[in-house]
């Protein structure tokens, strides 16, 4: 099964990739964890990723997608994989239908005025992408690795509203480009995470 995950910043892309992940024992690739691994380790591409990040742009095309592709030539996605946080624009999209069969999109659906609450009190490990959120985690240290927990810089206010308006413009037109491919599944992210999982599981036929 190789499947994207779909949906604005902080619909829950990365909690339930890694939920499911974890259940079909399939690797999680999230662009933005491997983004913000590149900036902690300023590697040339971390560098570079950088100030669009900080900005709430998406990085460039060439760049994410250069990126995606060496990781799914990778052993351990043989037997199937979730994109988290990839593709992100249609020339995104296109790129990978040459070098990827995808075989279901899942859209988690979240209105704007949910995910501005739920990125603002977002913690991420940088070192796992386990992420949690302050009203039920109150924990410095990540419950998976013991690494410290913190707020991305790019989850505070300012810079939220401005990933949202990059989400509209440019990622919210894969809904229909998927639409019209016929796999796409769109599953309402305002329900109780277990609902979602286990929907997610049932739409695969897991
Ligand atoms: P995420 O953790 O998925 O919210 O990604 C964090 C940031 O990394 C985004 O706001 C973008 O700046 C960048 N990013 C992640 N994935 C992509 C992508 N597929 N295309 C362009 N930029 C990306």
């Amino acid at each position: 099964m190789n499947v994207i995950f779909l949906g604005p910043p902080g619909a829950g892309k990365g909690t339930q990739a890694q939920r499911v992940c974890d259940a079909l024992k399939i690797p999680q690739i999230s662009t933005g964890d491997i983004l913000r691994r590149a900036i902690k380790e300023q590697t040339p591409t971390g560098l570079q990723a950088k100030s669009y990040i900080d900005a709430g742009k998406l990085v460039p095309d060439e760049v994410v997608i250069a990126i995606v592709r060496e990781r799914l030539a990778m052993d351990d996605c043989k037997n199937g994989y979730i994109l988290d946080g990839f593709p992100r624009t249609v020339p995104q999209a296109e790129a990978l239908s040459t070098f990827a069969n995808i075989d279901a999109v899942i859209d988690l659906d979240v209105a704007d005025e949910a995910l501005v609450a739920r990125l603002s009190g977002r913690r991420v490990c940088l070192n796992c992408g386990a992420t949690y959120h302050i009203s039920m985690y109150k924990d410095t240290k990540c419950q998976k690795c013991g690494e410290p927990v913190i707020q991305r810089d790019d989850d505070k206010p300012e810079t939220v509203l401005a990933r949202l308006t990059t989400y509209h413009a440019q990622t919210a037109p894969l809904v229909e480009y998927y639409e019209k491919k016929g796999i796409l599944h769109a599953i309402d992210g305002a329900q109780d995470m277990d609902v979602i999982y286990n929907t997610i599981l049932k739409t695969l036929g897991a």
